[in-house]
Formats: structure tokens, C-alpha cells, sequence
């Protein structure tokens, strides 16, 4: 089965699955996405999107890449500072250079508004919560919560880190928590001190960062964590008087930013990943994006990840007759590399645990050492 011949079903209208959606709609393949929300709402959150995530999506689309760049904040200088506000060092960034895009900060929404935006207004099913799914003789049938049965020859779980594809696949249960919280927003704020082309990051003692940059359209996304004994929290105390408290004292610019944010604008939420799986697929079903490898945010890799995930799976299904085989490549090329990244976020995360935070993340920065450089042409040098 190949190309039009094949339906493919993708759960989540998240980044990985509106991209698979693209790429495989690009090469002829019948896909639909099915998704839980009502509508596709705008989260308080950035992210950053790095060579290797732009170099999937510029495959997929160059156009993609054009809308991004003209939307979103290229970072060239990062600003390392003590959490009073006292410069560490500063570091320009080179991405552009050295692998061919560069690190382009966005609003998490205005990126799946631009992805949503290059698919068919009946690609994207909303109010369908997948709830479970099973073989039939000539392929799958997908069952929703309140709705009609869906038949699909593929069935893509693209639904975040709590999947339920995953859960009926795998059955690993709920995420683990990594130990720290992290409270983001994204908010309209001017200061002198905060260039476009910018990030300001602040290291703390004790695993607490606060970092906040440029997202595009006189917005700054700001994003901080700190260590937290458990999740979830049942204290009573809102998320604004929780991440004021946590960061007393700071620099500032720290407080300015946090007093100039609307307290229902907070979101707070746990830090969370997943183990790795050795196999993500079963018969015809896959997983991809946080379902298949979610990780800790210490890289920014997730949906850079998610990408290229989905670049890899469209090549797959379209160059390859045989369905299953086609998955088996797909997950071949996939779990080596994401375990690396994952392995590599975690370690970065629990460095930052690190009671002199200040010190590590300087030398970390400063790494000139063979072995960061060969990472980053690693990570970031990746081409479809
Ligand atoms: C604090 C923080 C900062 C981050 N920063 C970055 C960064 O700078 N760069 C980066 O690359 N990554 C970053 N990430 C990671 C990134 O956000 C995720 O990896 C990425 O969003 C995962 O995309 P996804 O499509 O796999 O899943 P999601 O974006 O979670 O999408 C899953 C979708 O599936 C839907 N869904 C779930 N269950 C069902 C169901 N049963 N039926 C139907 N639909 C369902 C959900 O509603 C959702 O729309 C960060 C993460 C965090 C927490």
C-alpha cells in the first residue's frame, strides 16, 4: 500500500501531528487528524526552535520556515546573569552560520496557527478523544468518545507526553516527575534590557532559572523553574503568589516581568518526561512526538524532536509498499537519535540541581571542549 492508497489516522492537532499531517498530505497520503479540544486555544507558552526542528519543517515545506522567520525572534546573543542580575557572561549565537537556520523563538500558538494554516480546514477533526482502537481484518478501527467508529490502514498516536495510544500500546503508566516546576507565560513587555535578538538567562542556587526572550509581535516569553518536592499540589496557593514567593529577591528585571503579567496568564506545570521505549510501534500503530519520547525541556528538543519525527515517518509511509515495514524504518531512524537527545536533556536537568547552578551553567555555556561542539554539530547539524 502506498501514497492515496493508504488512510492514515493521526491522534493530537498538536506540532508533531499537524506537521505529519502536512508531510504526508504533501506526498498523496489520505491523512486525518483527530482531536480531543473543542477548538484549538491559545496556550500561555514560547518555545524555541532550533537548526535541526527548522530543517525538518523547511523539508516539509520551505514555506513554513519563510512564515516562521518573518513571525518569530532570531536569538543571536545569549546573557548569562547571576540571579541578582549581575552578568556571568555573554555569548553570541551562531546557528545561521554553522548549520543553516538559526534559533527562532516563537508564540507556541502562533506556531500551530502557521502549521494549521498550510492544512485543509476538514484535515483537522475537533471533539474526538480517541479512547481506544483495535485490529480488524483489513486494517483499524479507531474508537472516540461520543462518536461514530473510524476505519484507518495507519493509526499515528501524536498525543502528548499522557498519549493514550501509548497507554493501550505500551500501558507504562503515568509520566514520572523530574523533580522541579515551571511557571510560563508569554505577556506584552517593553524594557530596555530586552532586545528582540536576545535571551536573558538567570541561574540561580538550588535548580532555579529564569529565562525570558523575545517571541515576535512586542511579546517576551518568560519561562521559570525551581525545585518542588511533589506534584500535584494541593495547597491552595495560586501560581502567581507561587512563583513570586520562589523567586524574592531576584533581579528587577525578574520582578518587573512578573508583576507586569496578568496572575490567570501563569501556567504552571510539573516537569515531567518518559523511559525510553526499545520499540514504539505495533502492527500498524506508531507513536511520535512526546507520545513516543517525551523529555525533559533542559535542550528544547521536544517538538524540534516532534519534527523531525515527522519528516521521517512521511518519507517512510510514501517510499516504502510495505506499511509495516515502513514503520519499522520509520522507528529504526527515530529511537537512536531521540534517545541520545533524551538522555542528554536529562543529564543537563539534573546538572542544574547543582547547588552552585551559577557556576555550572557558566561552564556549560562557555564550553569551547570538543565534546559540546561535537554534540551541537550532532543535534543541530541533523539533515533530512
Ligand atoms: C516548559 C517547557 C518548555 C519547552 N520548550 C521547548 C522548546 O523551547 N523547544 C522545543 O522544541 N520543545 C519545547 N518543549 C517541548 C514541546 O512543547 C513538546 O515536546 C511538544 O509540544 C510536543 O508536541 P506533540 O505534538 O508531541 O504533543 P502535544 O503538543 O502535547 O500535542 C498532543 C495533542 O494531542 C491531543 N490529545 C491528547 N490525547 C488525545 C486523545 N485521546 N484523543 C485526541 N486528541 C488527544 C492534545 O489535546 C494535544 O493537542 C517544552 C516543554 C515544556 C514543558
Amino acid at each position: 500500500m502506498r501514497g492515496a492508497a493508504m488512510k492514515v489516522a493521526i491522534i493530537g492537532a498538536g506540532l508533531g501531528g499537524l506537521a505529519s499531517a502536512i508531510a504526508l498530505r504533501k506526498r498523496g497520503v489520505d491523512v486525518q487528524v483527530f482531536e480531543r479540544a473543542r477548538e484549538l486555544r491559545p496556550i500561555g507558552a514560547g518555545l524555541t526552535l532550533a537548526p535541526n526542528g527548522l530543517k525538518a519543517l523547511n523539508a516539509i515545506d520551505p514555506d513554513i520556515v519563510a512564515r516562521l522567520l518573518e513571525l518569530g525572534s532570531q536569538n543571536s546573543r545569549l546573557y548569562l546573569r547571576r540571579a541578582n542580575g549581575d552578568l556571568i557572561t555573554e555569548i553570541p549565537i551562531t546557528f545561521m552560520d554553522r548549520y543553516g537556520q538559526p534559533m527562532l523563538n516563537i508564540v507556541w500558538s502562533c506556531l500551530q496557527k502557521v502549521l494549521t494554516g498550510f492544512l485543509k480546514a476538514d484535515a483537522v477533526r475537533l471533539d474526538h478523544r480517541l479512547v481506544g482502537f483495535e485490529r480488524t481484518n483489513d486494517g483499524l478501527s479507531l474508537h472516540f468518545d461520543g462518536r461514530d467508529p473510524v476505519t484507518a490502514d495507519v493509526l499515528v498516536g501524536a498525543d502528548g507526553i499522557n498519549s493514550t495510544v501509548r497507554q493501550i500500546m505500551v500501558g507504562d503508566g503515568p509520566p514520572r516527575y523530574a523533580g522541579r516546576l515551571c511557571w510560563r507565560s508569554v505577556v506584552s513587555y517593553q524594557h530596555p534590557s530586552l532586545l528582540p535578538d536576545e535571551v536573558t538567562f538567570f541561574a540561580g542556587v538550588d535548580g532555579r532559572n529564569f529565562s525570558m526572550f523575545d517571541v515576535g509581535s512586542g511579546l517576551v516569553f518568560w519561562s521559570a523553574t525551581a525545585l518542588w518536592p511533589a506534584w500535584p499540589i494541593s495547597d491552595g496557593i495560586a501560581p502567581r503568589q507561587r512563583v513570586t514567593e520562589a523567586f524574592a529577591g531576584w533581579a528587577p528585571l525578574v520582578q518587573d516581568v512578573l508583576a507586569a503579567t496578568p496572575p490567570e496568564d501563569i501556567v504552571e506545570r510539573p516537569i515531567e518526561d518518559r523511559a525510553p521505549l526499545a520499540s514504539w510501534r505495533s502492527h500498524r500503530v506508531t507513536l511520535l512526538g512526546d507520545a513516543a519520547h517525551a523529555m525533559v525541556p533542559s535542550l528544547g528538543q521536544g517538538a524540534n524532536m516532534a519534527f523531525e519525527d515527522a519528516w521521517e515517518l512521511a518519507q517512510a509511509l510514501a517510499g516504502e509498499p510495505d506499511t509495516q515495514a515502513a514503520l519499522i524504518h520509520y522507528e529504526s531512524s527515530r529511537i537512536p537519535r531521540t534517545q541520545v537527545v533524551h538522555a542528554r536533556s536529562a543529564a543537563q536537568g539534573y546538572r542544574y540541581y547543582d547547588a552552585d547552578n551559577e557556576t555550572f551553567s557558566r561552564s556549560v555555556l562557555e564550553q569551547a571542549s570538543a565534546d559540546q561542539r561535537a554534540f551541537e554539530d550532532w543535534l543541530y547539524g541533523w539533515s533530512p
